[in-house]
């Protein structure tokens, strides 16, 4: 069932002049020259974090990550310190009131305690169709939360050996967390190396479950993860109903081949004024045929684009920043592997919060352009997938010069991937996104001319001179609310 993911995301290149717009990499991706926790600190939020730590102060986070546990105890599921010798002593600990010690309710029914030596039972684990390796639904009873999810980026210590194993997957430990009141939008991610698959759940309190992609692969796309080979991650809200809900969020990374070490990644927008800007990195890469004097139009295309588009007041305009990298190996690559993914691990500036947008002079397989996921890992530089890659050649026009408006749709469409919008409708015809107020084409090889939202930017293809430039009211609501938005 995994599979269908990658399905109900992936492009397949088109020949003749219209050309194909990739989502995310290849799921056959196996390089394994980029090593996981490479680079990794330039995509940290370091300052972020130290921020967090001072507003962390509510007692749900102080006995989490260091505790300072007495010899005859250890730290339970939660990082609570909890008697030693509860574990394994045929009582199932679960974070039940009669689990009661120094404060806290002990929870050991965790992979990482191996479900209390074997005490819980890995109850209400009935809907495997996802994983094999499903998680039990006990996990979704957090207990105490771990630390408080700060006002903007946070990223999580690495996450080390793994615990638990089955049937081919290797799991971590659930990570919880606390999501505050008041955010407007909140990104989830864990890298786990270049292969990682990960799968993961979300609860709020009160209100139960906002998604679940372990019954549901489509809930992929209304608020859970679609995962990439390097990164995966869930954006809220990804539809009109997975707005960010106070509470406790349960990450269950897993993978389907052991990572060396993994990652979780947070981004939180907290509630307040922003400028409305969406900050870009453009990396211009030697050997493209790109420069600050040919490429500027179609940024401000993409400006007039997204923001006349919309009507909602999210803006590109001038919210740019060129940079040069000089590897010209880089022009003309695949549009998966190793060469893409250490030109997405290229960090621009200082401010993680923006998207990369990588220019390059073609892909082998001639698509328009790529995004590093749907979402992409945003707020976070430094990853394999961090960014979006857009190619010059096919944009260009019979004189040579570049097609800017033809640009501005590819530009507008991979941020639109990154920041969580999926095909309107899929190149199968039989795919369409989550959201309700966007036409589904049932075409077999739907094509812009004969579907009702072949004007769509998010439709799945478009070539020169075809005018895709509407967003529906809750596409452009992803756009407005994403946590990228400052
Ligand atoms: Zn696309």
């Amino acid at each position: 069932m995994l599979s269908l993911l990658v399905t109900a995301v992936g492009c397949s290149p088109r020949g003749g002049r219209s050309g194909s717009r990739g989502d995310d990499d290849d799921a056959a991706d196996d390089d394994d020259s980029v090593e996981p926790g490479d680079d990794d600190d330039t995509g940290n939020d370091d300052d972020d974090v130290d921020d967090d730590d001072v507003g962390d102060d509510d007692d749900a986070a102080n006995d989490d990550d260091t505790a300072d546990c007495a010899s005859d105890e250890i730290e339970d599921c939660n990082g609570s310190c909890a008697p030693a010798d509860w574990l394994g002593d045929g009582l199932c600990d679960n974070g039940g009131p009669d689990s009661e010690y120094g404060g806290n309710n002990i929870n050991f029914a965790c992979g990482q305690l191996n479900y209390d030596d074997g005490d819980c039972e890995a109850t209400g684990d009935d809907d495997d169709s996802m994983d094999p390796c499903a998680p039990p639904l006990s996990i979704l009873n957090c207990g105490t939360p771990g630390p408080v999810i700060g006002s903007s980026g946070w990223a999580n210590p690495t996450i080390g050996a793994p615990p638990t194993s089955c049937s081919g997957v290797w799991a971590a430990a659930p990570v919880t967390r606390a999501l505050p009141s008041g955010v407007v939008s909140a990104y989830v991610g864990y890298y786990g190396g270049a292969d990682a698959r990960p799968l993961f759940q979300y609860l709020g309190n009160g209100a139960g479950v906002i998604a679940d992609t372990t019954t549901n692969p489509f809930a992929s796309s209304s608020g859970g993860g679609v995962y990439d080979t390097h990164v995966a991650g869930a954006v809220m809200p990804m539809t009109p109903g997975t707005s960010p809900q106070s509470g406790c969020i349960v990450l269950w990374p897993s993978t389907d081949d052991t990572p060396s070490d993994g990652e979780v990644l947070f981004t939180v927008r907290p509630a307040g004024p922003t400028d409305d800007l969406i900050h870009i990195n453009v990396g211009l890469v030697a050997g493209s045929g790109a420069s600050q004097a040919n490429f500027a139009d179609s940024l401000y295309a993409a400006a007039d684009l997204l923001y006349f588009g919309t009507g909602e007041g999210v803006d590109l305009y001038e919210a740019w920043t060129f940079y040069t990298i000089s590897d010209s190996n880089l022009s003309y690559i695949d549009s998966s592997g190793s060469a893409i993914d250490s030109l997405r691990q290229t960090a621009m500036g200082n401010d993680d919060r923006t998207v990369n947008l990588f220019v390059i002079g073609a892909f082998d397989d001639s698509i328009l352009g790529i995004a590093g996921g749907i979402p992409g890992p945003i707020g976070h530089q430094g990853y394999p997938t961090s960014g979006v890659v857009v190619a010059m050649e096919p944009h260009l026009d019979g004189n040579g010069d570049v097609d800017a408006t033809y640009m501005a749709q590819t530009i507008v469409h991979e941020i639109g991937h990154y920041i969580g919008l999926y095909h309107t409708t899929e190149g199968s015809g039989s795919t369409w996104d989550p959201l309700s107020d966007t036409p589904q084409c049932t075409m077999s090889s739907p094509t812009p001319s004969g579907c009702a939202d072949g004007g769509n930017i998010m439709f799945w293809t478009g070539g020169p001179g075809d005018d895709q430039s509407t967003l529906s009211p809750q596409q452009a609501n992803v756009y407005v609310s994403s946590p990228i938005v400052q």
